[in-house]
């Protein structure tokens, strides 16, 4: 189960902060894009995100995107965002992940993931050996293959929540300091989501 665990869960991708990267020793994101940086299959580059991104360039954090998705959709999105990109990236094979570390160059002990899913974000960082930082899918998915998937992760977040795993992004406060929810509030996942951080 450890091979599907995330290292740590984040309401969204504007939750990872740069004191907590430069606090675990991250420096240089490889990002997801589908229900990461954007909703599955779309364009739409949020302003909180574009400015969580700039955020991170100003801070020095290196970011790459790594997608399994065709280059047809993830050009233009890397595009927009200015950042290179590897499509097709086939994760969890942990090729895809040692190409994007390898195009930042940065060591693997420097390098997270950032994405949504445990089959393939969660897996493929685990089997290289890097921290995976799980987002919550920023949409409801409605491709069935992605939605027995998600019946199939909840299990595996429970568990991880049992054992007193990390949550960011519930906390209001923390929430709004760096981005604001969209739509209506939600619920803490469980009740330990509100503690205060502890280091792993
Ligand atoms: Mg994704």
């Amino acid at each position: 189960m450890r091979l599907f665990s995330p290292t740590a869960i984040f309401r969204r991708v504007t939750n990872i902060t740069p004191e907590y990267l430069h606090g675990h020793g991250i420096r240089a994101l490889i990002l997801d894009v589908d229900n990461t940086l954007t909703e599955h299959g779309s364009q739409e580059l949020l302003p909180e995100v574009a400015a969580w991104l700039q955020r991170m360039r100003a801070e020095g954090i290196r970011l790459v995107i790594a997608s399994n998705n065709m280059p047809k959709r993830v050009a233009p999105f890397a595009r927009r965002v200015g950042l290179d990109y590897l499509a097709f990236c086939c994760k969890p094979s942990p090729l895809g992940l040692y190409r994007a570390r390898r195009a930042m160059g940065v060591p693997r002990s420097a390098v997270a993931l950032v994405g949504d899913q445990i089959f393939t974000d969660a897996l493929g960082a685990n089997l290289y050996g890097i921290p995976i930082l799980l987002v919550q899918p920023m949409r409801q998915d409605t491709k069935p293959t992605i939605r027995l998937k998600r019946m199939l992760e909840k299990p595996i977040l429970a568990r991880y929540d049992k054992k007193g795993g990390l949550r960011y992004g519930w906390d209001a406060g923390q929430a709004q300091e760096i981005c604001a929810p969209r739509g209506e509030p939600e619920p803490a996942p469980n009740a330990k989501a509100a503690r205060p951080e502890r280091r792993p």
